[in-house]
């Protein structure tokens, strides 16, 4: 901890009231913010005010402003869309609109507004603070409100959260409903997949996306896509023939299927769009091949939010209420957002005018700029496409001399395979010869080693487990064989791909039931991380996990704020337990337990989620993380070879010969593991220090438990550095 931890209790939201609204286009999670902020106000003694239809309902006013309950956000957190509705509204974009807003809010002693929303509602939101003085001032000269209300609400304080699936915003690596729309396109990317693996055919699919082109972008990185139009990197003169060689030669490599992607607001480099029926045209005049085009549409906005938005939102939404409790007349008005794995507060309009500055950039043919002023983030999404999609001729790559091998380890988990393809892919970019390991430390002292080649990891990104094979042994006991194998290939440099306990997926079913608590284990071993964070997303209880000891009063208390649940309108209850939390406090034992003493209250449900959290096909999220992370890694290795050798020979010798690579808080960091054995628990296998702990108070807040919060997963307000506003390389955690 580099700052002492800043108690909550001296923040009071007493006499406050806060209004929250969301605004322009929705997207799934926003719900999530909505639901942290109405609790985490209420939990401060704020009283809270939903803004029905954004600002149409502000500038309406009557029922369109009510004050809320703690139950009135109940069971939404897994709901897609707003439940409060969004629109655009003409009248606030004029003064006399804004004026009537701020009489609506004055009435109910609003002066602290949560906006949801794009770039265009923030600015509104921005505006309307601006004006605000000016705005009441205007009202007591009409007589419709007194000096005295004047003086009184003085001051708006604004706060934004980003919500748009195109995460098309500058100063945050995540917006809210980014992820789950990536959610919905793999889903169609993969199921595509499977019935054109029938057949031989061409996908063209159209993403949404009108300014930015993350969405097409990351869905080509993460379904491993033959080609990309995004607005943002417009294909050079000429592009179309490249692309039909391209095209052409996959086929020849008897690949079956092709997938092109295309951003709704792709354009080529003389600013000219090119959609999806011109690709497709393109495609079936030149080469014949069966091309069918599929537009996604609003599917994208559709369906439940990803786990990743729940938690991203309900972090944002809490981080809101606090940055309104802490907002003074002289700080700007902020956006919370999220960089790399912490929740930060930016200036509202450096933030915006960056991002308009990106359009300004696009419409002016400066493309590079445009893709450096999106932020490291989406340059790196980018450079990593560029790397991976297509292998250069073999007479223009470099020749090292090195061979690296490749091996998984540890349980398998969803990611591990797009991680070996970036591994592989770019150490043959690199110039060396890559080698593949079958079933981890045990295989490769049994010989079970083979070069690799750039086409045999084709389609391996969105395979689920470990195509390589994988085993739990732990190399000691093969040490010398091991390093025969290493001799005899000529092995110069090994990537580790796995960990302790790793694991994905993880589904709980709400269950519409009354009068129920579940009680829902989760793998990890020690590691409490899957229970505590898939509390956070399904809005749990409780999370028992090893981390965080408890004993039979805790027990107790938790039983007992269940009882009470139950007489509120919220008659279910969830709570989850990693499988090693407690050796004697079982999940039978819980469920015992609770059955018992919950007695003519609620009854319980117990489930072991088991394999199926390792199993299926990865996230979006997790087939960029490990591609990204491994590109990386990959890289560092070639540097680490070239520096270390002498003579024909590879010195391996020193500490940073050996790192683990990883995200640290706002940055990717390659840590020798010698260093990392003083900071692991080898009993447990797991960090001493484990960064989402502090995420604990806050799943209890949004539970209704009584808690002190330890803001430090708050951010102060940061300026947004104009060059590289998104500090974490690799996107959010
Ligand atoms: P998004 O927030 O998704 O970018 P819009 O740009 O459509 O979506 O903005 C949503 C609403 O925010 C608009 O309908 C309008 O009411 C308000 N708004 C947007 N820009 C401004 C502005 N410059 N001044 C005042 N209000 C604005």
């Amino acid at each position: 901890m580099d700052h002492q931890p800043k108690f909550f209790e001296n923040l009071s939201g007493t006499g406050k009231a806060i209004g929250v609204l969301t605004s322009g286009g929705d997207a799934q999670g926003m719900n999530a913010a909505v639901r942290a902020v109405v609790r985490m106000g209420i939990y401060v003694k704020a009283k809270v005010y939903f803004v029905y239809e954004g600002y149409q309902g502000m500038v309406d006013g009557g029922d369109n402003i009510v004050e809320v309950s703690w139950e009135s956000v109940s069971s939404i957190l897994q709901v897609g869309g707003t439940v409060i509705g969004s629109a655009r509204c003409k009248s606030f974009r004029t003064r006399e609109g804004r004026l009537q807003a701020a009489y609506n809010l004055v009435q109910r002693g609003i002066t602290n507004l949560c906006v949801i929303g794009g770039d265009g509602s923030l600015t509104g939101a921005n505006l309307f603070r601006e004006e605000w003085s000016g705005l009441l001032e205007e009202l007591a000269q009409k007589g419709k409100i007194d000096e005295e209300a004047v003086k009184k609400y003085a001051y708006l304080n604004i706060v934004g959260m980003v919500g748009s699936i195109d995460n098309d915003f500058c100063g945050t690596d995540m917006t809210i409903g980014t992820d789950s729309a990536l959610h919905r396109i793999i889903e169609v990317v993969d199921a595509i997949m499977t019935t054109a693996q029938s057949h031989q055919r061409t996908f063209v699919l159209e993403v949404m996306g009108r300014h930015c082109g993350y969405l097409a972008l990351v869905s080509a990185l993460a379904c491993g896509a033959d080609w990309v139009f995004i607005p943002e990197y417009p294909p050079e003169e000429g592009w179309e023939d490249s692309m039909c060689v391209k095209l052409s030669e996959n086929r020849a490599r008897k690949k079956r299927l092709n997938i092109i992607i295309v951003a709704e607001g792709a354009i080529d480099c003389h600013n000219k769009p090119i959609t999806s029926e011109k690709v497709k045209d393109l495609v079936v005049q030149r080469l014949g091949f069966d091309t069918r085009v599929t537009i996604l549409g609003h599917v994208q906005r559709g369906g439940t939010p990803s786990a990743f938005d729940r938690i991203l939102a309900s972090r944002m939404g809490v981080e809101a209420v606090l940055a309104l409790l802490e907002a003074t007349p002289a700080t700007p008005a902020c956006v919370v957002s999220l960089s790399g794995n912490q929740a930060v507060r930016l200036p509202l309009m450096e933030c915006v005018q960056m991002t308009q500055e990106v359009q300004k950039a696009m419409d002016e043919g400066r493309f590079v700029e445009a893709v450096r002023l999106r932020g490291r983030s989406f340059e790196n999404n980018l450079n990593t496409y560029k790397l991976l999609s297509q292998k250069k001729p073999d007479a223009e790559l470099p020749k090292t001399n090195f061979n690296v091998a490749v091996l998984n380890v540890g349980a398998p988990a969803a990611g591990m395979n797009a991680a070996v393809r970036a591994a592989v892919r770019v150490g043959i970019t690199e110039g060396h010869k890559m080698f593949a390991v079958i079933d981890g430390f045990e295989g490769f002292a049994r010989g079970k080693i083979k070069e690799i080649s750039w086409g045999d990891v084709g389609g391996w990104t969105g395979q689920g487990g470990s195509i390589l094979g994988t085993k739990r042994t732990l190399p000691a006991k093969y040490l010398e064989k091991i390093a025969d194998q290493m001799r005899t290939n000529g092995i110069n440099a090994l990537m580790v791909i796995g960990g302790f306990e790793t694991c994905d997926r993880i589904k709980q079913s709400a269950s519409g039931t009354k009068r129920r608590v579940f009680i829902i284990e989760t793998m990890g071993g020690y590691c409490g991380y899957l229970a505590n964070m898939g509390a956070l997303a399904a809005g749990a209880d409780a999370a028992y996990i090893f981390e965080e000891q408890f004993d039979i009063r805790e027990l107790q208390a938790n039983v007992e704020h269940l009882t009470e649940k139950m007489k509120t309108s919220i008659q279910r209850g969830l709570v989850l337990r990693n499988e090693n939390c407690n050796e004697n406090y079982t999940t039978d034992f819980i469920y015992q337990l609770y059955s018992e003493e919950g007695k003519g209250v609620f009854d319980c449900r117990k489930n072991v989620l088991g394999h199926m959290q390792q199993g299926g096909a990865p996230s979006p999220f997790d087939r960029n993380f490990g591609t990204k992370i491994s590109a990386k890694a990959m890289q560092w290795i070639s540097k680490k070879l070239k520096e270390t050798y002498r003579k024909g020979k590879v010195f391996a010798n020193t500490d940073d010969s050996v790192c683990l690579l990883g995200m640290r808080r706002r940055n990717l960091v390659f840590q020798p593991v010698a260093e990392l054995k003083t900071e692991t628990d080898f009993v447990h296998r797991i960090p001493k220090e484990q960064w989402w702990l502090k995420l604990r108070p806050l799943m209890k807040i949004l539970a209704k438990y009584k808690t002190s919060y330890d803001v430090s997963d708050s951010g102060q307000l940061e300026h947004v550095a104009m060059h590289s506003p998104k500090e974490a390389e690799t996107g959010a955690i």
